[in-house]
C-alpha cells in the first residue's frame, strides 16, 4: 500500500480538529458565563434599598456573585452558590433562601484556565493586570481571584431604616475593615462604560476569606501571589424591581462622580 494515502487523510483530520478547535463558536462559547443583575446601580444611589427578589430566585441564576440586602443591610457576597452577609460589625453569616435583595449580580462560575498573578501592591496595580485579561473591555467578565493577601481593605454599610437616605449620604458612615496576612476570594465583575447608570463601570469586587469569618467591599489589597479566573458574559440578563420605590426613583443622569464616591 501506498503510505502517503494513510499519512493524508490523518494530516487532513489533524488539521481539521486544529481549525474546530480555534473557530468553533461552541467552544469559545464554552468559556462564557451568563450574567444577571436585579436592579440598578442608580436606583441603589437614589436609596432604592426595599428587598424584593428572594436570594433563593437570585441563587438560580448563578454561583458567584455580589450585592446588597433589604435595608442595605450590609454587602453580599456570593460564592460556591452560597449566599452570604458581611454586617456592618465585619461578621460573615450565611443568609437564608427567604431574604430579599434591593440590587444584586450573579454569573456562573468562571469556567477558564487560572492565571497567576504575581506582587500586586494596590487595587489600582490589580486593575491593570485585570486589564490585560479583559480581551474584550465591551463585555461584561466575571473574575474570581484567590490569594493570600497581605493587605486588605473592605467595607461594609450599616442597615438603614425610612425613610432611606441616598447612598452618598450613607457610605461616609461606613465600616471599614482593614486585614493582614489572610486567604480568601474576591468576586467581581468587570463592567463597560456604556452600562453607565445599570452597573458600576469599571471593577467591582467584594471579598470574604476562607474561613467565611470577614469580608466586605473591597477598598484596596496587596498579595504577593494570586489565582484568577475570568469569563466574559455575552448573555445579559436584567429583572426590574416591580415596586413604588422603584417606579418613583429619578433613575436619569449620569452619575458616575457619585459612583466613584461610593464605591472606592
Ligand atoms: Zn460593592
Amino acid at each position: 500500500m501506498n503510505r502517503h494515502w494513510i499519512k493524508k487523510p490523518s494530516f487532513s483530520i489533524f488539521i481539521g480538529f486544529i481549525f474546530l478547535f480555534f473557530f468553533n463558536p461552541l467552544l469559545w462559547a464554552a468559556n462564557s458565563s451568563s450574567f444577571f443583575q436585579f436592579s440598578t446601580i442608580n436606583a441603589l444611589l437614589e436609596g432604592v434599598y426595599k428587598g424584593e427578589l428572594t436570594i433563593q430566585k437570585l441563587l438560580q441564576k448563578g454561583q458567584i456573585g455580589l450585592g446588597t440586602f433589604d435595608a442595605l443591610d450590609g454587602e453580599m457576597v456570593i460564592i460556591d452558590g452560597r449566599c452570604f452577609r458581611v454586617n456592618s460589625q465585619g461578621m460573615v453569616e450565611e443568609v437564608t433562601a427567604d431574604e430579599t435583595t434591593p440590587f444584586a449580580a450573579i454569573a456562573q462560575e468562571p469556567s477558564s484556565n487560572s492565571r497567576n498573578l504575581f506582587l500586586i501592591d494596590s487595587y489600582e496595580e490589580l486593575e491593570l493586570e485585570l486589564n490585560k485579561m479583559i480581551e474584550n473591555p465591551n463585555l461584561i467578565y466575571i473574575i474570581h481571584i484567590e490569594a493570600d493577601f497581605q493587605t486588605l481593605k473592605a467595607r461594609s454599610v450599616h442597615r438603614q431604616t425610612k425613610p432611606y437616605p441616598p447612598l452618598t449620604e450613607v457610605t461616609p458612615d461606613q465600616a471599614i475593615f482593614e486585614f493582614t496576612e489572610m486567604s480568601g476570594d474576591l468576586v467581581g465583575f468587570w463592567c463597560p462604560q456604556y452600562f453607565e447608570g445599570i452597573c458600576v463601570p469599571g471593577y467591582h469586587f467584594h471579598f470574604i476569606d476562607k474561613d467565611l469569618k470577614h469580608g466586605g467591599h473591597l477598598l484596596d489589597c496587596s498579595f504577593l501571589l494570586g489565582s484568577v479566573r475570568v469569563s466574559p458574559c455575552y448573555d445579559v440578563f436584567m429583572q426590574l424591581p416591580r415596586n413604588q420605590e422603584f417606579a418613583r426613583a429619578n433613575l436619569a443622569g449620569k452619575r458616575i462622580d457619585e459612583i466613584q464616591q461610593v464605591e472606592k
